[in-house]
């Protein structure tokens, strides 16, 4: 049954609704003027807030409330802590006070954190976001927070996410008050379409891989792949349709506000966009809209893989980050419709293009993952090359702004820059590239790189840090000019010409783009032991000094913790493998060929003119491939060995990815050879086509 939406909606949420109709008036305002201007909140407003916040979250069934924070495992984390109280006559009280609220005290040892424990305690503190509304899931009040040690520095995601949000709306604000706006703040805004495929439980339960790893490292190619192309769009299956509306109704109670549901490319691969909002909020809120994701699927004997590459041979899932800057509501990234909004969308988007280009490297290892390197470049998603996609329209106004020339659209509109109005950019005209990292759409750019299972605080952080950057030095140089817009023609003309190589509009999936886009001194870096690297040069250190998102010992930590985490991931990949081809494949394989063998040695004799050519040709050909499969084995075996007994932690990764990987290859190439000539009662992975192809 459809719920009635305006009912539901933000059920579960202490929205600023309900701050208003509960809280004190006085105590409201204080907390909105923290909201707002981000002032440091009073601990007797806190008290009050906790005691309001404990009895409503009472009211929808909490009996316990948690720090709710973003380790650098990328997912969420929760302690939670009973409300309840013993009174000494053997009653019990609900307690829940201000201190509570703003701040917890977790063990942060256990936690990744990348070598910053040798420098400082392993106790560490969440501080409450209260930009973030605390929500009640499962019983529990949830209270965002971000984490830190106890020296200050950030032990998780969200605190360099704020930081940046900061250093961005410091610096946009300089630049719209040479424009004759005062405005104490300016936003960043996301709208993140999540992408996710849904499985059969009973599919998923047998197979160790999808379990452990969340994708499949063994698995024939199907008959029948994406290459029809008739699921994008296609009509929901009846139990998937039923999933997205439990879902959106999950969705929309902790007043998330998912808009649009549709299949996608690949067989079992479904997306959900919610309208964006500002950015640590449509950080926190995509981290429970995947939490809910597979909770929801449970429910309907399904499963969610978040994993950016589940399965070979069809497309795998991305995280389209669909990002702008607002101030007072209104979106920076919009040409507008006045000579002087023109020349102020020109700054902001110069800004952003020579941010991209200057900062690509830091881009690119801000969705570096071991998943994302079977996405990025896989013919399928923007390749590993970070470039902007503008259009054709706004290229030829950039290209006559930067040579000076005149420009003409193909209605004869003259551009001149500070008299004419720019056209709008039409949503289609800008939309049409999808094969471009970083596309211009109309009013925002799309960042199409990061993965399905990533938490989008870092693409966001790297991208607020480099836009803050480059408008620091726009600032600082029109704060100086004697005229204004002179200067200010003149610096996008010259950012335009410096920076243009970053700009490309045609297919970046082609071949012929990798080769341009190294004569364009582009970088490529391919995996994420290229990628991560970048993060420790003096340039983008610099950047996060300057800036004030990261100090370089935290940069260094997350460095640390990204390359620990590779060879990680891929170790236990390694292991899944070798025990499944083990304990299961290999002995499937043997015990079909015993049975085929039998059979032919029983009709033999019956009578030796009964032919066993099928016997043997099964025989010949999987007795080949299991052989093979057993000499993979041992070399997988001795990769990981190897690999794992490198010390220093770039170079055991490199290891992984040098010869880990391609073992796994060779291992998985004889598995699928021997799943498509071994009986089906044998096998006992459940193949592509049965686990795609589901009704
Ligand atoms: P699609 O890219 O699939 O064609 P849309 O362009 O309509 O879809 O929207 C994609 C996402 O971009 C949505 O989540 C939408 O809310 C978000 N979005 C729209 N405007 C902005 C903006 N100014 N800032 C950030 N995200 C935005
Ligand atoms: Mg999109």
């Amino acid at each position: 049954m459809a719920a009635n939406v305006m009912e539901i909606y933000g059920k579960y949420v202490f929205n600023e609704h309900v701050m208003k109709e509960r809280l004190p008036s006085a105590t409201y305002k204080s907390l909105k003027a923290t909201l707002e201007k981000g002032q440091p909140l009073d601990i007797e407003v806190a008290n009050v807030v906790a005691s309001v916040m404990k009895r409503w979250a009472m009211e929808m069934g909490a009996t316990h409330y948690t720090h709710w924070f973003q380790p650098l495992t990328g997912i969420t984390s929760e302690k939670h802590d009973g409300f309840v109280s013993p009174m000494k006559d053997g009653t019990a009280i609900m307690e829940f006070n201000g201190k509570e609220l703003v701040k917890g005290e977790p063990d942060a040892s256990s936690f990744p954190n990348g070598g910053l424990r040798a420098t400082c305690e392993a106790r560490g503190y969440t501080a409450w976001d209260p930009t973030s509304y605390a929500f009640v899931k499962d019983g529990v009040l949830c209270i965002p927070t971000a984490f830190c040690s106890y020296n200050g520095e950030a032990l998780d995601k969200k605190t360099p996410l704020l930081r940046s949000m900061s250093a961005l709306s410091t610096q946009a604000c300089r630049i719209l008050k040479l424009f004759g706006k005062e405005v104490d703040h300016v936003s960043t805004t996301v709208g993140a379409e999540q992408e996710y495929f849904l499985v059969r439980k009973e599919d998923y339960e047998t197979r160790q891989d999808l379990i452990l790893t969340g994708r499949t490292l063994f698995g024939a190619m199907p008959a029948k792949g994406q290459e029809l192309e008739e699921h994008y769009f296609g009509t929901l299956r009846p139990i998937v349709s039923e999933y997205m509306e439990d879902l959106d109704n999950q969705l929309w109670e902790l007043g998330i506000p998912a808009k649009t549901k549709h299949n996608e490319v690949a067989p079992c691969q479904h997306e959900l966009a919610p309208i964006f909002d500002t950015t640590n909020i449509a950080v926190d809120h995509n981290l429970l809209t995947m939490e809910m994701m597979k909770k929801v699927a449970e429910k309907h004997g399904l499963v969610c893989l978040l994993a950016e590459k589940p399965f070979e041979g069809v497309n795998g899932s991305g995280k389209h980050n669909n990002w702008s800057m607002t101030a007072n509501g209104v979106n920076l990234l919009d040409p507008g419709d006045t000579p002087m909004e023109n020349l102020q969308f020109l700054i902001f988007l110069a800004a952003v293009i020579k941010a991209v280009d200057q900062y690509q490297d830091l881009l690119r290892a801000a969705v570096a993952s071991p998943g994302n390197d079977h996405r990025l470049g896989a013919n399928e998603a923007p390749p590993a090359i970070i470039s902007m996609f503008v259009g054709d329209d706004l290229a030829a106004v950039l290209d006559a702004i930067s040579n000076d020339a005149e420009y003409a659209d193909p209605g004869r509109q003259r551009i001149d820059l500070g008299v004419d109005v720019l056209p709008k950019f039409k949503k289609d005209n800008t939309d049409r590239n999808r094969t471009s990292p970083f596309a211009f759409t109309g009013n925002k750019f799309e960042f199409r790189m990061p993965g399905s299972s990533m938490n989008l605080a870092d693409a966001n952080t790297v991208l607020n840090t480099a836009v803050a950057k480059e408008l620091k030095g726009y600032a600082d140089e029109l704060e100086r000019a004697d005229d204004f817009e002179k200067a200010l023609v003149a610096l996008v003309k010259r950012t335009l010409h410096d920076h243009k190589r970053i700009i490309f509009n045609g297919n970046g999936y082609s071949d012929e783009w990798e080769v341009e886009a190294e004569k364009r001194g582009l970088f490529n870096l391919k995996t994420t032991v290229d990628a991560a690297p970048a993060m420790t040069s003096e340039k983008n250190i610099a950047l996060f000094e300057e800036m004030g998102v990261l100090s370089r010992v935290e940069v260094m930590s997350r460095y640390e913790v990204i390359i620990e985490h590779y060879a990680k991931v891929l170790h236990i990949e390694a292991m899944t493998m070798l025990e499944m081809a083990n304990k299961q494949l290999i002995p499937a394989a043997t015990a079909y060929m015993s049975d085929v063998a039998s059979a032919a040695a029983a009709k033999m004799a019956v009578s030796e003119k009964l032919s066993c050519k099928a016997e043997n040709k099964v025989l010949e050909k999987l007795s080949a491939a299991t052989d093979a499969m057993s000499d993979a084995v041992d070399a997988l075996d001795a990769a990981v060995e190897s690999a794992e007994s490198e010390t220093d932690s770039l170079e055991k990764a490199k290891a992984y990815r040098d010869k880990v990987l391609p073992a796994m290859a060779d291992l998985r190439t004889n598995a699928d050879a021997a799943e498509v000539v071994c009986g089906e009662d044998y096998w006992p992975l459940p193949s592509y086509s049965k686990m795609l192809y589901y009704v």
